[in-house]
């Protein structure tokens, strides 16, 4: 079973779902250690994806769906999330390309450009207390699974596992990049919100696959 648009456009529904449900908790957790707008900044994102996701032409492919996605959430998300979550769907979109169909190693090669998109944008490494301690962890596991003979579902069952691991490792952690790096030792304690975000987005992408 390799995965098509039907994946994409239910993973970006989903998403959007998740979003608008942890809302609250996403602007309680960027209260505590940022200017409690991350839920806010998504939501409104994802909302105008949803909007827009039906202009999308009969026949649109995969990349189609995740350019749609970055455009979108570019032009409508402030703060650092727009462009660093729009930046990881853009190259998301440029490393399927033309595919109708995604099979393991696609899966793979689209999470890993996602995440090459917010280290590109935002510099961050892993232990920096960012959505990168999601996103990292992540792809290890994902290229983990595919090297175990997982299936299409399988690696992103293990993605999802991983980021959720990783954004609660962000918990003790000192922020080195975005606004929680000016608390220093305030920010221990507090799970960073990119990192729960990107964990919430990434089991939505295990959902919709799981059907
Ligand atoms: P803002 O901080 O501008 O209000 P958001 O609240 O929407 O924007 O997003 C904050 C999240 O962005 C943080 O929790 C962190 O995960 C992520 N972030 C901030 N700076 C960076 C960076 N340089 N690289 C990766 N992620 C970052
Ligand atoms: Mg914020
Ligand atoms: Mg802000």
């Amino acid at each position: 079973m390799s995965l098509g648009i039907d994946w994409v456009t239910e993973w970006i529904r989903e998403s959007a779902r998740v979003i608008a449900d942890h809302r609250v908790e996403l602007i309680t957790l960027d209260r505590e250690i940022g200017d409690g707008d991350h839920g806010e900044n998504l939501d409104r994102g994802f909302s105008a994806v949803i909007q827009k996701l039906g202009d999308l032409p009969e026949g649109a492919l995969p990349g189609d769906a995740l350019k749609l996605v970055a455009t979108t959430l570019i032009s409508t998300v402030g703060g650092a999330s727009g462009p660093l979550v729009g930046t990881a769907y853009l190259k998301a979109a440029g490393a399927v390309g033309k595919a109708e169909q995604l099979d393991g190693a696609a899966v793979v090669a689209l999470l890993t450009a996602a995440r090459d998109g917010v280290v590109l944008r935002g510099k961050a490494e892993v232990g920096d207390k960012t959505m990168i301690d999601a996103w990292t962890p992540a792809v290890d596991a994902a290229a983990a699974a595919l090297a175990d003979g997982a299936d299409e579902a399988g690696i992103l069952a293990a993605a999802a596992d991983a980021a959720e691991q990783g954004a609660k490792a962000t918990e003790p952690l000192v922020a080195r990049k975005g606004r929680a790096s000016y608390l220093g030792e305030r920010a221990i304690g507090h799970r960073d919100p990119g990192s729960q975000s990107s964990a919430l987005i990434l089991r939505a992408a295990s959902d919709a696959a799981a059907g």
